[in-house]
């Protein structure tokens, strides 16, 4: 018999084979644990907890030995349109809505910019993202202040200028808006469109406000713009400064509405910012 040649009697060689497979699970077992150590180790997470080897009653092998390893940290979203100031002051769900507005914004502007040979010839070929920085002279500054718009203006030597109804936001500069207490984060991640209203106002700055002329040329009516206000219209003044803003909101979305005034004179106005 083959448990004789080996100087086994048949029951000894059967406990010798259950400890030859014990010791191969015992061993599986602390390779696993090692395997899994030195993968926390590389992904530099928290430490963490191992449980001993168990064994359920009833069961032949030791249980599976379940390893918790720590997640690493999701990827930081890539928010080189905007740069959100104080950085406390902001969720990331919003951040992420209004940067997904600005990205639309620069492949809005990226493909004005492609389609046209005679901007093509300025720069190239871009990428949103270079379409954007070109045209705003680099990314764009939200700053959320604990100031409402009319507090803020006093504090510039403008309280004789005191905002008209709920303010959400001021666009001081083509790469700085300031945003009231009126835009909560919860407002701002259900309407991030609002961040093209802005993005119009700094585009007519870039171009020394020449955009607003146009809409008293063209006849602007807010009447022209799609519906419902705060949807698509983030304003209700007829200004010429806050016709252009809704119109840049519309043009970018492409949300219809007469807008062939600055359809017309988008690449004239391109061409003058890229050569700048
Ligand atoms: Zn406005």
């Amino acid at each position: 018999m083959a448990g004789r040649e080996f100087g086994l009697d048949p029951m000894q060689a059967r406990y010798f084979v259950i400890w030859v497979l014990l010791l191969a699970c015992v061993c599986g077992g602390y390779s696993l644990r090692h395997s899994a150590l030195k993968t926390a180790d590389i992904s530099r997470t928290l430490p963490m907890s191992l449980p001993a080897p168990s064994r359920v009653k009833g069961e032949r092998y030791p249980a599976v030995i379940k390893v918790q390893v720590a997640q690493t940290p999701a990827q930081q979203p890539d928010f080189s349109f905007l740069h959100f100031t104080p950085p406390e002051a902001w969720r990331v769900e919003e951040k992420e809505a209004l940067h997904q507005m600005a990205a639309r914004n620069g492949a809005h502007l990226a493909q004005l910019i492609n389609q046209e040979p005679s901007l093509v010839a300025i720069h190239g070929l871009v990428s949103p993202e270079k379409a954007f920085l070109l045209v705003f002279g680099g990314s764009v500054e939200l700053h959320r202040t604990p100031l409402s718009c009319t507090e803020h203006r006093a504090t510039r030597g403008l309280a004789h200028l005191p905002c008209q109804g709920v303010v959400w936001g001021e666009t001081l500069t083509p790469r700085m808006i300031l945003v009231f207490p009126a835009a909560t984060p919860t407002t701002l991640e259900a309407r991030p469109q609002w961040l093209l209203h802005e993005l119009g106002h700094a585009f007519n700055l870039v171009l020394e406000r020449n955009p607003e002329q146009r809409t008293a040329e063209a006849n602007v009516s807010r009447a022209d713009f799609p519906s419902p206000a705060r949807a698509w219209q983030f304003s209700a003044e007829n200004t010429p400064s806050e016709l252009f803003a809704d119109g840049y909101l519309a043009w970018v979305i492409g949300a219809g509405g007469a807008i062939s005034w600055i359809e017309q004179a988008g690449v004239s106005w391109l061409s003058v910012i890229l050569q700048q």
